[in-house]
Parts: C-alpha cells; sequence; structure tokens
C-alpha cells in the first residue's frame, strides 16, 4: 500500500521557498547538542554521513541529517548538493 510512496521519501524533502545552504560532515565540529541530535539520518536510523543546513522561506535555518545512501539520493535530486561538496 505504501510501496509506490516509499522512493519519494528517501531523500531530503525541501518545501516551497526553501534552499540547501551548506552541507558539513558531523565530525567537523560543532557544539554537542546539536552533534547528538543529528547523530543519525533522518530517514533511517543509519549513522550520519552528512549534515545539511536548509534556509526556509521565513528566513531560518533547518538542519538534516542524512546518511551515505539518503545522501547519494538527495544530491541527485538537487545539483546544489552536490556543488556544495566539492566545493
Ligand atoms: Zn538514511
Amino acid at each position: 500500500m505504501y510501496g509506490s510512496r516509499h522512493q519519494e521519501s528517501s531523500r531530503i524533502q525541501l518545501n516551497v521557498g526553501e534552499r540547501i545552504t551548506g552541507c558539513f560532515a558531523l565530525s567537523a565540529g560543532g557544539c554537542d547538542r546539536i552533534l547528538e541530535e543529528l547523530a543519525s539520518c533522518n530517514y533511517c536510523l543509519h549513522p550520519t554521513y552528512r549534515v545539511i543546513t536548509v534556509a526556509t522561506a521565513a528566513g531560518l535555518e533547518r538542519r538534516a541529517a542524512l546518511c551515505v545512501r539518503h545522501f547519494i539520493t538527495s544530491a541527485r535530486a538537487f545539483p546544489e548538493l552536490k556543488k556544495l561538496l566539492s566545493a
């Protein structure tokens, strides 16, 4: 029943007006409280590979933690992610 929707949720979702502003490795630093919150992927329970920062339409910032697999599927959907990674 949910099978056809599965692929849709296997990558980072952006709402209208949102854009990806950054991406960093979890080991790159930051405060412990953030690390704990982002220690595992938002879409499965695997360890986080990259944390994506997203600017919302309201000017706020939210973070999404992605494992290797979900990061790759997200990068495929959002070319700017690939650009940030190689920068
Ligand atoms: Zn994942």
